[in-house]
């Protein structure tokens, strides 16, 4: 039998220089069949970079304004003409996010316009394993087609972030800290980004990991450099080299274990085609040249049993938030972004002291600490 493999691009790069990574795009561009072979001229585009919340572009926090502005550059030469750029972002609005960040000059000089969505749609998606119907954005459905650029960073939650989680902004406002309720393990999390993914069905995935983010991500961990930009029509393959690439097992990824079995892609070795400007290498290879392996990332086995899943039930041995309180300021963000009805976290010693959590209610979705601005959240 004659397999198909899915195709990554792995890009090197140390800096954000634009002109180099434009190059580098349009090279991975062509590994990929080229760009009009994945998008008709005609198509509206919507650009979907990581913009979690506003940040100092150095802190590895959102897709780096060099790598969406050379994309777009590529596009508009390429000839396209519609295009917007929109995120549902965990803390603000897009124009609010990308402003100052250099990112709301190159949209200027392209003419493309970022979009704050104004509307949840219900949309149907019978045909999903975790999730049926999902709140999408009205003017993200007024589009033809959407590109992923997503930031290499890591998950309390999910251990990484990258090309499947950057589709849970498609998600409009509120319903994204909903989904936390509706979906609260890791695996049932998953499941539904794998349903979303199908459903709006991205046409391409870039990933920005020239400086990723390690540690206490994906909000408050710590830059380092990984020296490579990635590209996939195959997000679960992109985020399997990803995986590998920081030694970890791409397979104890919920997204990628959960993305192979529901059909959205390949964490497999040996269904994944590695393309370098070099020409094709294989994954050992890459590993061995661009991996790190001191990159902060958990790599925890979790064994299911009977004894973990009981565990798991009593909240017992359970990744669990908490603040440090000489480094809160009392800003309340965390309060906010908590989905559970009557917070799990809240002032409850007064607006004075930091907040508190309520374990017996808190459903571990790491909101709190990925909205935190000050780096005063962190997971034991
Ligand atoms: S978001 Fe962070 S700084 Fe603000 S109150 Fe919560 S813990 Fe403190
Ligand atoms: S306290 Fe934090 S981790 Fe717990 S449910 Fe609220 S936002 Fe999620």
């Amino acid at each position: 039998m004659n397999l198909v493999k899915s195709k990554v691009v792995l890009l090197p790069c140390r800096e954000y220089d634009e002109e180099k990574i434009y190059m580098l795009l349009k090279q991975g561009l062509d590994f990929l069949g080229g760009v009009e072979t994945l998008i008709p001229k005609d198509a509206k585009i919507l650009l979907k970079p990581n913009l979690l919340k506003k940040a100092e572009v150095e802190k590895a926090v959102i897709t780096h304004p060099v790598v969406v502005g050379a994309f777009a550059g590529i596009l508009r030469e390429s000839g396209y003409e519609n295009i917007v750029l929109a995120d549902s972002c965990g803390h603000g609005t897009t124009q609010a996010v990308i402003r100052g960040t250099g990112m709301d000059t190159y949209l200027e000089k392209y003419h493309i316009p970022a979009v704050d969505y104004s509307e949840g749609v219900k949309t149907a998606y019978p045909q999903g394993v975790q999730a049926k119907e999902f709140i999408l954005p009205k003017e993200l459905l007024e589009q033809d087609c959407v590109i992923s650029l997503s930031k290499m960073k890591t998950h309390a939650l999910e251990r990484i972030t990258g090309a499947v989680k950057n589709s849970y902004g498609f998600i409009y406002g509120f319903h994204k800290a909903k989904g936390h309720t509706q979906y609260p393990s890791a695996d049932s999390f998953a499941r539904m980004l794998i349903d979303l993914n199908k459903c709006v069905a991205p046409k391409l995935y870039v990933m920005d990991g020239i400086v990723a983010m390690e540690g206490n991500g994906p909000g408050s961990g710590d830059p380092v450099p990984m020296n490579v930009l990635l590209m996939s029509t195959d997000p679960v393959a992109l985020d399997s080299v990803f995986s590998r690439l920081v030694y970890l097992k791409p397979e104890m990824v919920p997204t990628n274990y959960h993305g192979e079995k529901m059909g959205l892609g390949t964490w497999k070795e040996e269904e994944i085609t590695l393309l370098t400007p070099d020409g094709e290498i294989s994954m050992a290879e890459a590993v061995k040249k661009y991996g790190n392996p001191a990159f902060n990332v958990d790599r925890t086995e979790v064994r299911k049993n009977i004894w973990t899943r009981m565990a798991g039930a009593l909240n017992i041995f359970q990744k669990k938030p908490y603040i440090e309180a000489d480094k809160c300021v009392r800003c309340g963000i965390c309060v906010q972004s908590c989905p559970v009805p009557g917070k799990a976290v809240d002032f409850r010693k007064g607006k004075g002291k930091p907040p508190v959590y309520d374990y017996r209610k808190c459903i571990r979705c790491f909101c709190c600490q990925e909205m935190c601005p000050k780096k005063a959240i962190k997971v034991k």
